[in-house]
């Protein structure tokens, strides 16, 4: 079954090159979406900070005054988002469905975990973690046909070897908080979620929140508060890239 469903992808590929020819996002070269030499031209990030305040602390750990209003222990950031190329694979992955833009990116995410060595010094892995996609609505859902976050979790899953649970559910399908101002982001996603029960996962289990692109991190931060309402203890946050407010 495997085999036959690996084969259909396949020839899905081959059908949609022959329409589409894949070219590089950054340069136009034929054959990929993102030649070798433009994905090393994507940064990883260099920073560690609070994704909140923008506080420089190690690991990228949230500061104490931040942590008053979030149940987040840390938000890891990949790369800086103001790379053209990046831009242009986010926008793949979200209104496109090109699966090479989540592998690309995902490889971007472990890239920066495995620099950073943070599974390893905080001790996550494959016995004790879950990684939480952050849902979309069901509407949008619908409308997309996929779930970019999901997409990520799934390639950096892979990789790791760590569960996907999709323990949330957006019951609220939110404006997009784009053209929003800070205030008016914590008001537009909040009560957005609720906490979808999975009796296999343990509540001890770390949780890894799964985003693509952060702003204020009130996304995050508002999926963590109903995590930690239900009982989980442990909770970070991980995406592709912050944008400025
Ligand atoms: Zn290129
Ligand atoms: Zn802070």
């Amino acid at each position: 079954m495997k085999n036959l469903v690996n084969n259909l992808s396949s020839v899905k590929d081959f059908l949609l090159n022959l329409i589409f020819p894949k070219e590089c996002l950054g340069c136009g070269q034929e054959g990929r979406y993102l030649c070798q030499l433009c994905q090393s031209k994507i940064l990883l990030n260099q920073k560690n900070y609070c994704a909140f305040c923008h506080k420089e602390s190690s690991l990228s750990k949230i500061c104490q005054l931040c942590q008053k209003e979030s149940p987040l222990l840390n938000i890891w950031v990949a790369a800086d988002y103001n790379n053209e190329i990046l831009q242009s694979l986010i926008h793949n992955l979200k209104y496109k469905y090109i699966e090479e833009s989540s592998q690309s990116l995902a490889g971007l995410i472990i890239s920066y975990l495995e620099k950073n060595k943070i599974f390893s010094l905080l001790a996550i892995n494959r016995s004790n973690a879950v990684m939480v996609p952050v849902p979309l609505h069901k509407k949008r859902y619908l409308e997309r046909g996929f779930n970019q976050s999901f997409l990520l979790a799934k390639e950096i899953s892979d990789f790791y070897k760590i569960e996907i649970g999709q323990l949330l559910r957006r019951r609220v399908n939110t404006i997009s908080q784009v053209n929003l101002k800070r205030n008016e982001r914590q008001a537009n996603i909040q009560n957005a979620f609720v906490f979808q029960e999975d009796k296999l996962i343990d509540k001890n289990k770390k949780i890894i929140l799964i985003d693509d692109v952060i702003t204020t991190g009130s996304t995050l931060n508002e999926c963590a508060k109903v995590l930690a309402k239900s009982g989980f203890k442990e909770i970070y946050g991980l995406a592709i890239a912050q944008r400025d407010d």
